[in-house]
């Protein structure tokens, strides 16, 4: 299983080291992995003083291309350089905010997979789209379009309905059960795939979800910057093994 902890524009400096200080103490079970995803300038300290702890460091997007003339892009290269295990590509808020299309994550994911960088696909239906009960063939779609050619082994997809990203609200747990299937047969070809559900996980509401077996973790926003929080949801994963 994988714990992911997306702390998106939020924490500084400071934090990495709050965070070092409480899981210094936290017994970190090899079946369950724990990452975080801090901002770019926080990648290096974030690798430094969290690989003793055995917590995994990742980018939270990173260019489509290699290098060159791209002012505040970051290359795949340096996000490799610092040591990250993961990189998160085409979360929501980018494909809003800074239009990642479908195309562009697939040749990001290329990218990063050629660095031995597992990428982390983000897909999910807006509202409309669930209301029209379009979610699975919507998926699909998103995954036929995002997910690299020739690739066998080694990929995250997380499954973050845009509706339930910050929202408070989840979907049943039959709808999480039913979509991470859909996900898992569509990519059935490909060994080690995890897919991991993401939009407001806290620690209320993650031992049910941690229960569905088709779902192998979580992306976790708001309740991954609450340590105390981040950490409960971690442990409920283990106890679910
Ligand atoms: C996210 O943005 O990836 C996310 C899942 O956020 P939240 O947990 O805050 O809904």
């Amino acid at each position: 299983m994988l714990i992911a902890g997306n702390w998106k524009m939020n924490l500084k400096y400071d934090d990495i080291l709050k965070f070092r200080d409480i899981v210094n103490d936290f017994k970190i079970d090899n079946r369950v992995e724990m990452a975080i995803f801090p901002q770019f300038p926080l990648l290096y300290y974030a690798k430094e003083y969290l690989s003793n702890c055995n917590i995994e460091i990742g980018a939270q997007t990173c260019s489509s291309e290699l290098n060159g003339a791209y002012t505040g892009d970051v290359s795949v290269e340096i996000i490799s350089d610092i040591g990250c295990k993961y990189c998160i590509i085409g979360h929501s808020e980018r494909r809003e905010f800074h239009n990642e299309t479908n195309s562009f994550i697939k040749k990001a994911s290329t990218l990063v997979l050629s660095k031995n960088i597992i990428p982390i696909i983000c897909v999910g239906e807006s509202e409309e789209i669930k209301n029209k009960k379009d979610t699975n063939q919507f998926i699909r779609n998103q995954i036929r379009k995002c997910v690299p050619d020739n690739i066998n082994s080694d990929l995250v997809i997380a499954y973050e309905p845009l509706w339930a990203i910050g929202t408070g609200i989840i979907p049943s747990y039959e709808e999480i059960f039913n979509v991470h299937t859909n996900i898992i047969d569509e990519l059935s070809y490909i060994e080690n795939l995890k897919v991991i559900y993401g939009g407001s996980v806290n620690s209320e509401n993650c031992a049910k979800i941690f229960e569905l077996n088709t779902v192998h973790g979580a992306l976790i926003g708001g309740s991954s910057l609450k340590f105390k929080d981040f950490l409960a949801i971690y442990k409920s994963a283990v106890k679910q093994l």
